[in-house]
Order: C-alpha cells, then structure tokens, then sequence
C-alpha cells in the first residue's frame, strides 16, 4: 500500500533568468546566463532554456558556457531581488498550507493532504499555485503532485517549463516500472554507469538484485536506492520559515568528487551570501557550512566571529576553514550551503 499523502514539489522554471527576462523583456527569447564574469572563475548560476539548448547549465564555468554559445548574453546576478521574488513565491504557497518546506530559492515541498483551499485533489492544488505564482511574480513554476517527495521531485522535472505532472497512487507502479536508474534522486552519472554495468538499467530492477553486492559497488546508498525502487519515501515535509540568516545552497545534478572544485563551489555560495547581506545592510557572526554526501548524510559545521561582518573575503575564507573539518574530497559531495546567522544591521555595527 503507498501512502496516501498528497505531496506538490513546486520548482520555478529557470528561475534567476526569468526574473532578469520578466524585469528586461528585450531579453526575451535569448540565450541568457545569469552569473559571473568569464573572465574571472565565473560560473552559471542560472541560463534560460534558449541557452540550455546550447548545452549551457547551472554550475558550467562561464567561460566554457561562451565557448558552447558565443551569442550568449550574461547578465549578473541581483540576489537580492530573487530573495524578493522568492519571499513572494514562499508567500502564496504558505497560503495553501502551512506545511511548506523550502530547499532553495526557487523549490519547495507542500504537504497538501490537508490544505486552507479545500481542494480535494493534488492536481488541482498545483494547478491553483501555479496560477497564482504567475499572476503575481509573471514567472512561471513547474509542478509536480504524488504520494512522497521523491516520485513529486521527479514529477515537477517531467514537463518544464510551465509543467504539471500528476503521478496518483494507482499510477506509481507503473510510474517505477518505466524509470530509468539516473532519473533516480541521488544517482549521478558515475553511480548510473555502475549500475548500468550491474545490468541495472531500471530502477525496478534494483528490486530484485543481490542486496550485499550492490552495497559493495554504491556503499550506503544502496539502502536508500532499494527503498525508493518500491516507490518508499516516507520523509515528511517539514516546514520551516526562512530563519534570521543568510544562506546559499546547491544540489548537484552530479556528486563533486574534486576537492578543488569543492572549495571554488563553496567559496561561490560563500560570496553569494555576502552580497546578499551586504545588499541587505547586514551583517552576520556565525558562519555555517553544510554538506550533504552522496549517501544523504547531512553535515554542517560554524564558527563564530568575535563581531559581526559581511565581508565576503572573511566569510568566504572562513567557509573553506570549515571545510577542513568535513569529509568532501574524501567522500562525493551532493549539496553544499554557505549560511551567516546573527544578523545584525551594518547601522548598529
Ligand atoms: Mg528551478
């Protein structure tokens, strides 16, 4: 029996570069990267579907991205006014239901089982939402409705952008028999080619296969790949209101295996952060790192300043000193977040 939650993954659809089209529409239909400088160690923060066509993707060097695309136009990013649009978003679906869990700006987790609207069905919750995200930011969100988050994640990517893709209990098993492995949460490209080379091509097929050999060729995530191969995702949506701090993370689509490139994506969330509180006029004195491995193990680790700063130099620095005290370069890295707390106004500094 699955679980009869009624679970919405809703996603904006390229979401920083949307924003700059709907604040610029001369940039309409353009393939657009929103990020840093090519010159520099810029990367791709967000890049609008003209220009994925292009191959040009989130987290691509800038550099690399021109090469793919030299037409490609490069706005810098306004985190400050995504914070703003986002707050927005968070706002409307907190309307619905107070079980909202946010995992980025532009991506969030609903539990509608129960919601203020009295929409009986998924669908029609995701439908709502959708409607009024457009109607009050003009930037369209991809949604998907199923009984966990899991099956919801990869439902709101089935159709982007503008998509809503509803997977009913009476339809997972059928959802599960047609997925293939990489489509899996988790499964990046080296774990999908070991288990392509396991003869895993489905993710039903994990089902079925010897539990002690795969463990030994995907260590600890065995567990949790067999688990969602029956559809089983039992994590709840929780919900937690933007606390008072400042922070910046990103999953990747691919673990980071490289060290170095660890700390370039750290040092980046790092600064985003800083030029968030700086636009803010603040300033923070706990600085905290997360890093989620391949395997879904969580950790974070602070460090406290003697007095507030939003100096993206000292936050930066200090978020690769925490990294020391972590396991990445040793184990494959999945998300990664910079976060300051105690905020203060720079006036009271
Ligand atoms: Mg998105």
């Amino acid at each position: 029996m699955y679980s009869m939650r009624k679970i919405v993954h809703l996603d904006m659809d390229a979401f920083y570069a949307s924003v700059e089209v709907r604040d610029n529409p001369a940039l309409r239909g353009l393939p657009l990267a929103v990020g840093g400088s090519p010159e520099g160690r810029g990367v791709v923060a967000a890049a609008s579907y003209e220009a994925r066509a292009f191959g040009v993707r989130s987290a691509l060097p800038m550099a690399r991205a021109l090469r793919l695309c030299p037409q490609l136009v490069i706005v810098r990013p306004d985190f400050a006014k995504y914070h703003a649009v986002s707050q927005q978003v968070m706002g409307i679906l907190r309307t619905c239901t107070d079980l909202v869990e946010p995992l980025s700006l532009d991506e969030a987790y609903l539990d509608v089982t129960e919601n203020r609207w009295g929409l009986a069905y998924g669908s029609l919750v995701a439908k709502e939402l959708k409607r009024r995200i457009y109607e009050e930011t003009r930037c369209t969100a991809s949604a998907g409705v199923a009984p966990n988050k899991f099956l919801a994640k990869i439902a709101s990517g089935w159709r982007k952008p503008d998509g809503l893709t509803v997977i009913s209990p009476d339809r997972v098993e059928e959802f599960l028999q047609a997925l293939p492995v990489d489509a899996l949460w988790g499964v990046g490209p080296v774990t999908a080619k070991k288990l392509r080379a396991l003869g895993l091509e489905r993710v039903v097929d994990i089902r079925d296969f010897d539990f002690d050999k795969l463990q030994k060729e995907i260590g600890s995530l065995a567990g949790w790949l067999r688990r969602l191969a029956y559809g089983d995702d039992p994590r709840p949506v929780v919900a937690h209101r933007a606390a008072k701090s400042a922070s910046s993370e990103t999953t990747y689509a691919e673990d980071l295996q490289d060290l170095d490139r660890i700390r370039t994506e750290l040092a980046r969330l790092a600064r985003e952060t800083a030029e968030w509180l700086e636009k803010k006029q603040l300033a923070g004195r706990t600085v905290t790192i997360k890093v989620r491995y391949a395997d879904f193990t969580t950790v974070t680790r602070s460090h406290t300043l003697s007095r507030p700063t939003c100096d993206a130099d000292v936050i930066s620095s200090w978020a690769a000193e925490l990294l020391h005290r972590t396991q990445a370069g040793r184990r494959p890295v999945r998300l990664l977040g910079a976060r300051v707390n105690g905020l203060v106004e720079h006036s009271a500094l």
